[in-house]
């Protein structure tokens, strides 16, 4: 979608500090960091939102978790814990109308949200 800021982001017109790219996915990090680590993993193709998603996605879901958790080796948190976050629709503060799962660690963070 070429009014998309995450699909511009997978295509790079758009720079970002992209830390992880999957066959399925890309992961960067958050320009507005609500913690230590905070990275969005996104699918390549363009899904809206989970209202999108189904059983076509099996893998592609896989991958989202299976990148997040590599992404939070990588970044150190993993063995302290980390927190993956998929925000839907406006109460839940969701901005970005492509599907993106937060990795957010390196904190303690609370629960529950605000
Ligand atoms: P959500 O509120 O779940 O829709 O989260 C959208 C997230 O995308 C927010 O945390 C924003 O800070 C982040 N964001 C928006 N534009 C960009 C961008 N160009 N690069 C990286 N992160 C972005
Ligand atoms: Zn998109």
């Amino acid at each position: 979608m070429d009014d998309c800021v995450f699909c511009r982001i997978v295509a790079e017109e758009v720079p970002a500090d992209i830390v992880a790219r999957g066959s399925l996915t890309r992961a960067f990090r958050d320009t507005n960091p609500q913690a230590p680590v905070h990275v969005l993993v996104v699918p390549v193709e363009h899904v809206a939102d989970v209202t999108e998603v189904g059983a076509q996605h099996g893998e592609l879901l896989a991958e989202m978790v299976t990148t997040a958790h590599q992404v939070a080796a990588r970044e150190g948190v993993a063995e302290g814990g980390y927190r993956l976050v998929l925000n839907v629709g406006d109460d839940a503060g969701n901005t970005v109308p492509h599907l993106h799962l937060h990795v957010l660690g390196g904190r303690r963070l609370t629960w529950p949200p605000g």
